[in-house]
């Protein structure tokens, strides 16, 4: 099976703690996602929300270098910059890294530090983590502003950067002001169905329709809280519900590796080769599976990447 995941704190993990994206004893680690057919991966730097200002941009920046380095020491890893990248990655078996940005504080409340984070190869940017920051407010600031002026001008420079904004975390005023400012599709990277699970962070049928008319993508996330129950059988309720409001080509999977806690018998990125067997047995079409599992996000950052020439 072919896995296309849109979203992981893995790198943040690594930085923090010292382990080695090649081999580790967390969720994600490089060994173990290679070993599926092809394999691209959205990796974010996670903000945590005591960070601002300054601080936050140096530690976002320390953790992208983090990344950076790995191209060097590790061929098989790779930094997405443009469609050709990902192509070259997904045909010779080499880890095709997307990175994001999880908190749009790591701008510092400058618009300038965007052209810095494109310019290190950073394609998505999560609006908010669950606070507030200088964009707008998170699903559980307890704050119902949409976006901030800073956060609207943020938006339309990311658009000219082809930066993706993602919608995960941000509150419903923020979400809706996100679809006035630009035009461009956007994302939920690791957001579930609210109609299944009602939690804060999981996405209304209306903002998942919204973000399919866009020709957008959302990722089915592992974490208990949102799902209401761990188990795949919980995953496909999501899932169908998804699929039930038309979402076969919009649909993907986020699992937030390395940034919720799984079930010891889950381990890590491994659990998606039996959660792709759990459907098989369900009958699910293969067709959709790989679409599901790949298809769909590669479709979409095929032509969401910009032609940003390659550093590599
Ligand atoms: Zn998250």
């Amino acid at each position: 099976m072919r896995l296309f995941d849109m979203h992981c704190d893995t790198l943040y993990e690594c930085s923090i703690g010292g382990y080695s994206l090649s081999e580790n004893e967390l969720q994600l680690d490089l060994t173990r996602g290679l070993a599926y057919n092809s394999w691209a991966q959205v990796f974010a730097v996670w903000m945590p929300d005591t960070l601002r200002g300054n601080a936050a941009w140096i530690q976002c920046r320390s953790i992208l270098e983090l990344a950076q380095k790995e191209t060097i020491l590790n061929p098989k890893f790779r930094i997405i910059y443009n469609e050709a990248d990902l192509d070259f990655a997904i045909q010779n078996n080499v880890c095709a890294a997307v990175l994001a940005v999880e908190g749009g504080s790591a701008l510092a409340g400058n618009l300038e530090t965007l052209g810095l984070l494109a310019s290190m190869g950073v394609k998505i940017i999560t609006l908010t983590w669950n606070g507030s920051n200088e964009l707008g407010h998170g699903c559980e600031s307890l704050c119902n502003d949409g976006l901030t002026e800073f956060g609207k001008k943020a938006i339309k420079a990311m658009e000219k950067l082809n930066i993706i904004p993602d919608v995960s975390h941000l509150n419903q005023a923020g979400f809706w002001d996100v679809m006035e400012n630009t035009n461009n599709p956007i994302i939920a990277s690791h957001s579930v169905s609210a109609a299944i699970c009602d939690h804060p962070r999981n996405l209304t049928d209306d903002q998942f329709k919204a973000i399919m008319k866009r020709g957008g993508v959302v990722g089915l996330n592992l974490c208990e809280s949102h799902l209401g129950e761990q188990s795949f059988e919980c995953l496909q309720k999501h899932l169908e519900h998804y699929l039930s409001l038309g979402g076969e080509h919009t649909v993907a999977f986020g699992c937030d590796f390395d940034g919720t806690d799984l079930p010891p018998e889950w381990g890590g990125i491994e659990v998606m080769e039996k959660i792709y067997e759990y459907f098989q047995r369900k009958n699910y079409e293969e067709s959709l599976l790989d679409r599901l599992f790949f298809g769909n996000c590669y479709d979409f950052f095929h032509s969401a990447l910009t032609s940003t020439a390659s550093m590599v």
